[in-house]
Formats: structure tokens, sequence, C-alpha cells
């Protein structure tokens, strides 16, 4: 819609101004910092950082109705910068000059509720919201669209020059950054770091085909993780991995989405998260905070995090229900065919565990759980969730294994909605379908297939032909007609197909 043909009152509203007060603050030491420099940990104690608006404040000066409205006519702009995260604007980067925001398509993907068979199966009423719909295929593109429109801010601005984005990755957040560094070359240029082995070949196929630098090293996800800080210690380059404080600004739209596709109404709402680094989870607590803090929402979702036994040291935290005694041990990863989120020593904690906190204490009671799940319950869920319509990757899977631990633990009520996040598009992990199918994973893993999920191909070459067509020799005539016939008739009986009376 045009400007001028919204109702007046929302017209000064629906394009933001730049405003705010963005600091980098020190989980460690409390510590503020300029973001006029990248910055990914305190040059003093050495913690991470988030990015915080000391003149958050500002946004309460707006009554709560009036800001459900902005972002609700907002949806009906059609100018690209605020298509994406930023119709947020004013909660996700309001430092950010309009013109230097970059949109890739990012955000606003879908939410679908699961068809009433899974729900009984299931026994909760839940959703899925679609993140693999994002323009690389995974969550990561919301806070890649964040960090990189900041840096393309500092470009513009000429703080910046000749920028190397580098990342160590799972495979989603490499595909992620050599996608946004590609659409702003030649002033970025990206390089990537992958445990050898241990992304999949189509996420592999990703920032190839972006043109990025790629390395892989032996080992995994955590030992890239170290090269990729070490390289950002010592050298002159930008970190895209979620340690940097952008990435978890620009997921917290997941929250946002998520509040404005219920009206606002977070009422007996929960959302399932799968935890690897667990920026992921960070943000979408962080997102909730914020909107409650200004009166968008009235009260907190339940938040479930979920982890496979094979990668599970955020789960073990939380086991020692006394605050006090908890400490940190990062675990040995083992294969998980939730791959994307196989990580030991998740470099959010300190968020984790401030933010687990703080929106406990918001809420008045415990409203953040994480539960671990079997390997063999995510590749079951991944596939009954798709042979009921959805197109869940395997962290998906391991989001509706999750949904069933928590229903049997009592943590989600029977009037619960459930929002699961399906991380990334099925088609990148559909190598794990393909090893269940064949029954092919190697013993690691501890998989293996139920017979009633299996499927697989069939090739059909009907009895009594001779010849059959190739690209080469296509058949003519009386052959070809006998093929059809023949074909036909065989995949008729292959699925016991009566006759149609004429
Ligand atoms: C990165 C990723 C995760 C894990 O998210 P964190 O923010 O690292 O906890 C889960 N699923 C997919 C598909 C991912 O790409
Ligand atoms: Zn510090």
């Amino acid at each position: 819609m045009r400007i001028e043909d919204f109702p007046e009152k929302i017209q000064p509203y629906l394009i933001p101004k730049v405003a705010g007060d963005l600091v980098y603050r020190c989980l460690g030491c409390g510590e503020e910092y300029d973001i006029t420099e990248l910055l990914y940990t305190c040059p003093d104690c050495g913690s991470v950082l988030l990015l915080v608006d000391r003149a958050f404040d500002r946004l309460k000066q707006i009554p709560s109705v009036l800001w459900r409205q902005i972002f609700d006519y907002r949806r009906m702009l059609n100018i690209s910068s605020f298509k994406g995260i930023y119709r947020y604007y004013e909660f996700i980067g309001p430092v950010i000059p309009i013109d230097a925001i970059v949109y890739l398509g990012e955000g606003h993907t879908s939410m679908v509720e699961a068809n009433g068979h899974l729900q009984d199966m299931v026994g909760a009423r839940f959703c899925f919201k679609n993140d693999g719909q994002n323009p690389s295929a995974s969550f990561k593109d919301r806070g890649m669209a964040s960090a990189m429109s900041y840096i393309n801010f500092l470009l513009r601005s000429k703080r910046l020059s000749e920028v190397l984005a580098v990342c160590a990755s799972t495979g989603d957040t490499s595909a992620s950054a050599a996608l946004y560094a590609a659409y702003l070359q030649p002033d970025v240029k990206s390089a990537v770091v992958l445990p050898h082995k241990k992304v999949t070949a189509q996420q592999l196929a990703q920032p190839l085909g972006n043109g990025a630098a790629v390395f892989e090293i032996p080992g995994v996800f955590d030992d890239c993780m170290k090269v990729v800080e070490v390289l950002s210690e010592q050298y002159n380059v930008a970190l895209l991995n979620s340690k940097n404080a952008w990435r978890i600004l620009g997921q917290e739209s997941f929250s946002y989405e998520i509040a404005q596709d219920f009206d606002y109404d977070m009422r007996n709402k929960a959302v399932i998260v799968p935890i690897g680094n667990a920026g992921n989870i960070t943000a979408i607590m962080s997102g909730f905070l914020k909107f409650l803090e200004v009166g968008i929402i009235d009260c907190l979702p339940k938040i479930i995090g979920v982890q496979s036994t094979h990668a599970n040291p955020v789960y073990k935290y939380y086991l020692e229900p006394n605050q006090e005694m908890r400490t940190f041990v990062p675990v040995k990863v083992r294969s998980s065919v939730a791959q994307a989120a196989m990580i030991g020593n998740p470099v959010s904690m300190p968020r984790v565990i401030q933010l687990v906190k703080a929106y406990n204490e918001k809420a008045g009671k415990q409203v953040v759980f994480v539960v671990e799940v079997e390997e063999q319950a995510i590749m079951d869920w991944e596939l009954i969730a798709n042979r009921n319509g959805h197109f869940a990757c395997t962290q998906g899977g391991e989001s509706l294994a999750g949904l069933i631990e928590a229903n049997e633990r009592g943590i989600v009520d029977s009037g619960d909605t459930v929002v699961l996040d399906a991380t990334a598009h099925a088609l990148k992990f559909a190598g794990f379908q393909e090893m269940y199918f064949e029954d092919k994973f190697p013993p690691a893993f501890e998989i293996s297939p139920r017979q009633s999920l299996k499927n697989a191909p069939e090739l059909v070459k009907a009895q009594g032909l001779d010849i059959f067509p190739s690209p080469e020799n296509p058949l003519k005539g009386e052959a070809f007609d006998q093929f059809v016939q023949q074909t036909a008739k065989t995949i008729a009986d292959k699925l016991n197909l009566k006759p149609r009376q004429l």
C-alpha cells in the first residue's frame, strides 16, 4: 500500500528513523563498548557480548496497542528494507540507516499447523515454523541479514573497507555467510571453515556456489570454531559466527514474528528449538523479553530447548536443579543426524545462563526447559512429520521429538499451542533420510530404521518387452505402444488397481 493510503495516525511511524544508542555489553564484567568497531569478546575479560540499546526506554513511550498496529500495518508496505527482519527495525537495528539494510528475502517464514492425525499422535496442538524457507534455507539468514547490514553500514560510512567475512560452521552458517557476502561483493569476500565430512553435500555446495573460499579441516565444529576465533583475534577479519552479537539481534525476529502471527497473544504458547551453539535460543528468549518489556506482549511463552543425547552439554548443565551448584562442562560430541546442532561447547552458553535466569524471573516461575532426545527419535519423528505433509529437516525432527519428551515430562499443558522450529530445509539433510531408508547408518549413530517408515524407488521394467526407450534411442510406433501399455499394467498390478468400469 502507498504511504498516503495508510491511516493518518500510522503514517509517521511507518518508515522508522535512525535512533537508539546501541552498545556492546560484556556479559562477564558489564563493561560497555562502542559499536563503531567490530567486537566479538570483551577486550577486558574475554567474555561474550550482547548488543543493548541504552535508549530502549524511549520505545515504551509508544503505547503497546500502537506498536501492534505499526507492525501490522508495516506488513502492507512495499519497501524491501522492511519486508524482512527489519519490519521490527526499532528492536533489531535502530542505528542502521535504511539504505544500508540488506534484504535477500529472509524472515516471515510460514507457520503451518500439523494435521489432526499428527496432532492426535503427538498429543498436543502444534505447528512448524518453517525457517528452512529462508534464502539460504536455514534460520541463520535472520542473523546474517543483521550482521551484514551492519557491515554494509560500516562500509558505506567508510569505517571499513574490503571486509573478509569468516565463520566456522556446521554447514548452515557458512551457506548463509557466503550468500550475503556474495551479494555485497566486491567489498565483502567470505572464507568458511568446515569440519571435514561433517557437513552435508548440499551444505557444502552452497558456499562453493556463492564463491566463498572453503576450508575443510579435520575434527568437529568445536575445533573449527577455535581456529576462526584465533583468525579473528590475530587478523583483520569479520567474524560471522553467533559469537558476533549482531547475529543474535537479527535472530530475535523469530520471536517477533511468532508474537505477531498469534496477534501478540502469548498465553498458553510454547516454542521448541534445537540447541547447538545456543545462539538461536538466546535470541528467542531475548526477543520475547524485549516485546514484554515494551508491553507488546503481556506474558512470556514457554521455551523448550532440545538436544540430542549425542551433543547435550546444555541439557546436562540444567540437570542440576540448584542454580548455585551448576557448572558448565563441555561434552565430546558423537555422530548426530541433527548435525547442524552437533556442538559440545556452545559459544553462547554465558548468554543462555543469564537469559534463562532473567526469563524465568520475569515469568514468575520456571518456563524455560531443556530436554534431550535419542537419535532414533529424531529420525523417526522427522519422517513421521514429513509423512503428514511437512518437510522438516533433522533438526525439525529434533524439535518434534523434543515435544514428545516435553509432553511426557508434563512440561507442555493440554491447552498449550506449541511452535516447533524447523530450522533448515529438509533437502539439506536428505542424505540422512537415504541412510535411514537404506539401513546404512554407521553404528555410531545408533539408529535402526523402522520398516514402516522406509521408502525406496522401484525400477519397473515390464516383463515380455525386449527393448526399452533411452535418451539416445526413443521408441516409436508399435514398440512404443507396447512399452507404454505393459509398463502401465505392471504398475497397476503392483498398486492393486482395479480396471475402470466403462
Ligand atoms: C545452527 C543450526 C542449529 C543450532 O542453532 P544454534 O543457534 O547454534 O543453537 C540448529 N539447526 C540448524 C538447521 C542450524 O543450522
Ligand atoms: Zn568483560
